[in-house]
């Protein structure tokens, strides 16, 4: 067990690792951010903070032997140098882990070996959007393999001109091409896993986005207590075989027919459970802490119905000036939260708010009634 006291070392300086190391501190823990940009959202509030690149095997391996444990908040952090770190000290989850999660290819090949549901996909290796979606059949989406996330380097074709469009863009890149799903809901189980292979799902939370971004999590999801226990169990399943420690995120599609598909992977705390820090027994950050320092788990139930709202750079475009904080301030049954980042740019997810209440669909209309008010 790495105790309170000790010092974690936390690899990324966004808002995950912003809130991941209060959570830390609260516990008693020393931080130690790694980042490739000063000035962010982990190093603001950490007890200190190291700035490189995270191909800097020098500064590396400064960091990783000044802490007694590392994790990471941030996923395209290239694995050979993280291999280099586990040599020194503790690093959870692996290496391993974080290989098969940061790449589309890997992940999806990854899941068919181990018999876990997912869409159909064919590789585009080279960017050859045609026979992959020949393949898979229209609808479809097209994702690069590595280095996407919010949607990012993702597009929907839906008919000839997009497959023309898409082809050209994506010309030459790493590309996997998936069916289209027609799902009925969206959502994500976050688990925690111990060294000790215990593991603990928090409950489902049901995800809308706008944009491809996240833009609302709801908790619980409005789905058959059937498919939430399915959900809970696929991604306990998926966690325990991957071998994590730490978190994973198992972000799926319920289809119309109540099929679950595993989308993605993500092993570390992930936008979905930032409700779990107002309405969680135990908050995804603190339960991340406890898992890769060998602490027992925290309760992970919601103590009542909880709907987070992602504030994102966009909010800043509708008025001069700031967005009018009062709106969430003003409300007992909000809270507010801001990563401090200087720049509201567009799509930038700058903080979020969660409300909570004894009815799902009264608070999810105050939430929205709340994000329009800012
Ligand atoms: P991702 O980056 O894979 O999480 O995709 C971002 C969002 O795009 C998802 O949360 C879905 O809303 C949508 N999306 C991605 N893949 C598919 C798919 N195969 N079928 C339908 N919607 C998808």
């Amino acid at each position: 067990m790495i105790g309170p006291g000790k010092a974690i070392g936390i690899l990324g300086g966004g808002q995950l690792g912003r809130m991941l190391a209060q959570a830390a501190q609260s516990l008693g823990y020393r931080v130690h951010v790694y980042t490739p940009a000063a000035g962010g959202p982990a190093g603001a509030v950490a007890d200190r903070e190291s700035v490189a690149a995270f191909d800097n095997l020098a500064a590396l391996g400064d960091f990783a032997r000044s802490v007694d444990v590392v994790t990471y908040e941030f996923e395209n952090i290239p694995a050979e140098p993280l291999e280099a770190i586990a040599k020194l000290v503790e690093l959870h989850p692996s290496p391993g882990v974080l290989r098969t999660c940061q790449n589309r290819r890997r992940e999806k090949a990854w899941l068919s070996a181990n018999g876990f549901p997912h869409a159909a996909y064919a590789e585009a290796l080279e960017g050859d959007i045609e026979a992959a979606a020949a393949q898979v059949g229209l609808p479809c989406v097209v994702k690069t393999a590595d280095f996407g996330y919010d949607g990012k380097g993702q597009m929907k074709i839906a008919t000839a001109e997009d497959l023309a469009r898409a082809a050209a863009i994506f010309r030459g890149r790493r590309c996997v091409v998936e069916e289209w799903v027609d799902f009925e809901r969206e959502v994500s189980v976050i688990c925690a896993r111990t060294r000790l292979g215990e593991t603990r799902p928090f409950p489902a939370s049901e995800n809308l986005h706008a944009d491809h971004i996240l833009d609302i999590s709801i908790v619980p999801a409005r789905i058959a207590p059937a498919a939430e226990a399915a959900a809970r169990d696929l991604a306990v399943r998926v966690t325990d075989r991957l071998g994590v420690v730490g978190l994973l995120a198992v972000e799926m599609f319920l289809a119309r027919d109540e099929r679950l598909i595993v989308n993605e992977l993500a092993p570390r705390p992930h936008n979905s459970g930032h409700w779990s820090i107002d309405a969680g027994e135990t908050s995804q950050f603190e339960q991340h802490v406890r898992a890769v320092c060998g602490l027992p788990l925290g309760p992970a139930a919601a103590r009542n119905p909880a709907v987070m709202v992602n504030i994102l750079g966009d909010a800043w475009a509708r008025r001069p000036g700031e967005p009018d904080w009062n709106a969430v301030l003003s409300e007992p049954r909000a809270k507010l939260h801001l990563y401090g980042k200087p720049e509201p740019r567009p799509g930038r997810k700058m903080g979020h708010f969660t409300v909570q209440g004894a009815d799902v669909e009264e608070t999810l209309s105050l939430a929205r009634a709340i994000k329009a008010g800012l």
